[in-house]
């Protein structure tokens, strides 16, 4: 594969053959000082191994010749959260986008004012980017919506609106967590199979799903729909993300009205977003099968069929803590890609999510659904990889499961890899489940 030559920077590290950060990625993220400094939140711009601080570029900006388009866009980009720098118009994010390539391009002229605002990757610990005020989650692949309907109705695995209306479920802001932090184990009221009445305890099918979050950037007002033409500017960009799941407390609680503690107890996302601008190389037509029916009018348009999805590769890893105190890597549990696994596009859940007036916000989450392939080895989930428990997998370190253990540390991963274009990554998911509270 032919991969693009990067354009390079003055950040050495951002020039490496193996970065997932390079000058043409530039994804936003928040971060506080692992030792040292003010202790507080501050966003940055990922660049090879480090971070472009954006508080210290805004104090420094009266050096730099700002267009004066942008004075405003630093001013917002100098405080905790990125919500206001994603609520500003697309264009105004786009010139900033092209004012830093510029800064941190290889003929920049602020080369030396800048390096005093780059701090090294390792010297920090990663925050949520944003205040998540409301976080959706739908069910965009049907190979993950198939596996799991045949589970409960082997006759008849998807329902009649699948293929109509893109399925989702409010869930909880309150939990959503940056990758590295801990998911304990909920306890909850479950009822075995063989049992007349439930018990609560702590859940036995404790799973992962292999998402992507979609961050929402300019809002709409409440009553007035985004259409699909629009869509676009409302998307600022993407995570990786992983919607817990105690396949258990869900089976039992979730007629008829959904999900709902089986998976509020933790929904963890990767650290940086990938903007959708950065994401433009790896843009590719969106394709409905013939034999389907056709999106409904307010779901369809041109620039859908044109290049409505991206080729983004995932990978879902497991480290048991046995492989962790052996020094063992995680090791590949499955892998699949966007393009394959979204049976609705990230423009076709903005618009059908705002299609009834509801209201998005800057800032706002929606995870994409379980992105399992079309094929046994991209399945996105346990469930699906066990078949419900019924198949355990082993594991090359021997051990077996059918559900997540205590100790267990699950990994997502992405890159865009494409002939063409520069590889560009998002780095990772991480989280590792701890014990149940005694
Ligand atoms: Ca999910």
């Amino acid at each position: 594969m032919a991969a693009k030559q990067s354009r390079g920077s003055w950040v050495a590290s951002a020039n490496q053959a193996d970065t997932i950060f390079p000058i043409e990625n530039l994804p936003f993220g928040a971060y506080r000082l692992t030792a040292g400094g003010d202790g507080r939140v501050r966003l940055g711009v990922a660049i090879g191994d480090q971070i472009l601080d954006l508080r210290r570029l805004h104090g420094i900006s009266a050096t730099l010749n700002v267009p004066a388009a942008l004075a405003n866009v630093l001013d917002a980009l100098a405080g905790e959260t990125l919500n206001a720098f994603m609520g500003l118009p697309a264009s105004a994010r786009a010139a900033f986008r092209e004012f830093l390539s510029s800064l941190l391009g290889p003929d920049s002229s602020a080369r030396e004012q800048l390096a005093g605002c780059l701090v090294p990757q390792a010297d920090v610990q990663m925050q949520l980017p944003c205040m998540v005020r409301d976080y959706t989650d739908f069910y965009a692949s049907i190979h993950h919506a198939t596996a799991v309907g045949k589970m409960m109705r082997p006759d008849n695995p998807l329902l009649p609106n699948y293929k109509w209306v893109p399925i989702g479920y409010h869930g909880r802001a309150s939990t959503v967590v940056v990758s590295g932090t801990p998911v304990r184990r909920p306890s909850g009221q479950v009822r075995a199979a063989d049992a007349e009445t439930p018990s609560v305890g702590p859940s036995k099918r404790l799973d992962y799903e292999l998402e992507m979050g979609i961050f929402i950037a300019e809002g709409n007002e409440m009553g007035e729909p985004i259409p699909m033409a629009d869509a676009d500017r409302h998307f600022f960009g993407l995570c990786l993300l992983n919607d817990w799941s105690a396949r258990d407390m869900q089976g039992w609680e979730y007629q008829p009205l959904g999900p709902f503690l089986a998976k509020s107890f933790a929904t963890s996302i990767s650290p940086w977003i990938v903007t959708r601008e950065a994401l433009e190389p790896f843009r590719r037509p969106w394709v409905r099968a013939a034999e389907d029916p056709q999106p409904l009018a307010y779901l369809d348009s041109p620039a859908l069929r044109e290049g409505g999805t991206y080729d983004i590769q995932l990978e879902l890893l497991l480290q048991t803590k046995a492989m962790r105190e052996r020094g063992e890597a995680p090791v590949l549990l499955s892998r699949s890609n966007f393009k394959d696994a979204a049976y609705w596009s990230a423009s076709q859940l903005i618009t059908h999510h705002a299609s009834n007036g509801c209201a998005l916000n800057p800032g706002d989450l929606l995870g994409t659904g379980t992105m399992s392939g079309p094929t046994p080895g991209e399945a996105g989930s346990m469930l699906e990889l066990s078949v419900g428990g019924k198949q355990p997998i082993t594991l090359p370190s021997g051990e077996k499961r059918s559900f997540l253990e205590d100790g267990d540390t699950v990994v997502i991963r992405a890159v865009c890899e494409t002939a063409g274009a520069v590889r560009i990554g998002f780095g990772e998911c991480v989280g590792t489940v701890v014990a149940a509270k005694g």
